[in-house]
């Protein structure tokens, strides 16, 4: 054999298993495509956060009246904005190949695919692997209607020649909030079309609320409970008809309607790999696919979509492997955030998960932060626990407003650690932070029951 590990794919999954599988001495290949680091590092969460920011100075010029600052706005420049972005990215792209080089591992510019179990072809070149991991990730969607290849997805949101006026976000889910969030931030108006009642479902249900009332602050137009029918273009402009005819003109539609596993003309079957329902790569919990010496791991698994979920399933199997430290990792409380303006973060879980596996007390403060008592700004946070009745151990921790995801990622902490109600409410709060009302909510909001989760 050429390697006794070769990695498909150079995102954030496939680099951290090869670098630390390298590091362990193994003989390791991996190839990439496109761009080093995956769509996490360059057209996902790291550019996607660098647009929420830029989108924050614009309501920090705003607020800072209400400290006594005569600020003037003035334009926004989103080609100075892009071209920053794109420095960064490119200096991260290179980070992420020479730490694969320095580790050791041979770094393949290119596409691979399976001839058999143990080969794939790289670069017109094959080469033979005791072990192979497969990497890949996965792409967005569009739907299945009628011009919807005139609508955008979130990897062309990030080239943009020109910052839309007007755009029309389909769906709800992480993709479609924060980008609803970032164009409303840097001037757009932004209507935002999604089928269900409440936007991001999946999540805590007092966490949904809150998020339209947030959005709706924000200046974003909701159209909840609406299905996209069809796109039509008139010249540059964009027709989007949804829900009841109604139709929205537009520069811009964007569908942030889901995304798929990059499984197609990888070879699969050449190499007795399955796929399951949702046609991702089918694993078990040791991230064996049914070929018991190939792996999958990161979002061609489609399980926990998650950056932080798919490096340490890399480093877990490259411990495994190479380390002489058998490990798996536990997809329960996978802390995650979505970095609207403000932002949402959570653990754990949701009150009607919680209160179909037994009754739970439930505590929710909402309030509006001291800063926007003087800023004036229209902005309220939810803090919210979720406890098991039985054992007062806190199974879920939700909050929207500002930092939410830096605080939030110390309470998962505790959650992972199994503290009780009691072990906050004994810890001393920082003060005046929003924090500290995680440590001083005192009174139940009420106990939630099976029967009541079902309602
Ligand atoms: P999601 O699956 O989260 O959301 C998809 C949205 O599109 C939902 O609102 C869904 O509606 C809607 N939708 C799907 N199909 C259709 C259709 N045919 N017509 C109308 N609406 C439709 O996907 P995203 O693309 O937002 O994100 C993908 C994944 O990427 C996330 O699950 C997450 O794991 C990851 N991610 C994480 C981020 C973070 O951690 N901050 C940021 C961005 C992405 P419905 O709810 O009814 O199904």
């Amino acid at each position: 054999m050429d390697f006794d590990l070769f990695v498909i794919g150079g995102g954030s999954a496939g680099v951290r298993c090869a670098r630390i599988s390298a590091g362990y001495g193994a003989k390791v290949g991996i190839a990439e495509e496109r761009h080093w680091g995956g769509t996490c590092v360059n057209i996902g969460c790291v550019p996607k956060k660098l647009l929420v920011q830029a989108g924050e100075y614009g309501g920090w010029a705003e607020d800072a009246a209400g400290f006594g600052w005569t600020i003037q706005k003035g334009p926004h420049d989103w080609g100075k904005l892009i071209a920053a972005k794109d420095r960064e990215i490119t200096r991260l792209e290179g980070i992420y190949r020479k730490l694969l080089t320095g580790a050791g591992a041979t770094v393949f510019d290119g596409r691979a695919v399976f001839v058999d179990a143990h080969t794939v072809e790289v670069g017109g070149k094959r080469v033979t692997a005791k072990n192979i991991v497969i990497a890949t990730g996965g792409h967005p969607e569009r739907p299945d209607l009628p011009g919807a290849e005139l609508g955008i997805v979130s990897d062309d949101a990030f080239y943009l020649k020109t910052m839309p006026k007007r755009l029309a976000i389909v769906g709800s889910g992480y993709i479609a909030v924060e980008f609803a969030g970032i164009f409303r931030a840097l001037g757009a108006e932004v209507h935002l079309v999604y089928r269900q009642p409440l936007p991001l479902r999946g999540f805590d249900d007092d966490l949904r609320e809150a998020m339209a009332e947030a959005l709706t602050a924000q200046g974003i137009v909701l159209h909840p409970g609406c299905l996209p029918k069809k796109v039509e273009a008139n010249g540059d402009r964009r027709i989007l008809t949804f829900g009841d005819n109604e139709t929205i003109d537009t520069d811009l539609v964007f569908f942030a309607t889901g995304r798929h596993a990059n499984v197609k003309g990888l070879g699969l079957e050449k190499a007795g790999v399955e796929l399951n329902a949702k046609d991702a790569i089918k694993v078990d919990d040791g991230l064996h696919t049914t070929q018991p010496h190939i792996y999958a791991m990161g979002d061609v698994t489609d399980r926990v979509n998650l950056t932080p979920v798919a490096t340490a399933e890399g480093h877990a199997l490259a411990d495994t492997l190479f380390g002489g430290n058998p490990r798996g990792i536990s997809l329960r409380n996978v802390p995650s955030a979505v970095f609207t303006t403000p932002p949402v973060a959570t653990v754990g879980l949701t009150e009607a998960q919680a209160a179909a596996l037994g009754p739970v007390d439930v505590y929710v403060t909402r309030f509006t932060p001291m800063r926007h008592n003087l800023s004036g700004r229209a902005r309220r946070s939810l803090m919210k626990l979720v406890v098991d009745k039985a054992t007062q151990k806190v199974v879920g921790a939700h909050m929207l407003g500002e930092d939410a995801p830096e605080i939030i990622q110390g309470i998962a902490i505790a959650v992972v650690m199994g503290a009780t109600k009691a072990d906050f409410d004994r810890t001393i709060g920082i003060h005046p932070t929003a924090a500290e009302e995680f440590v001083t909510l005192r009174t139940r909001t009420r106990t939630t029951d099976l029967a009541q989760a079902a309602e």
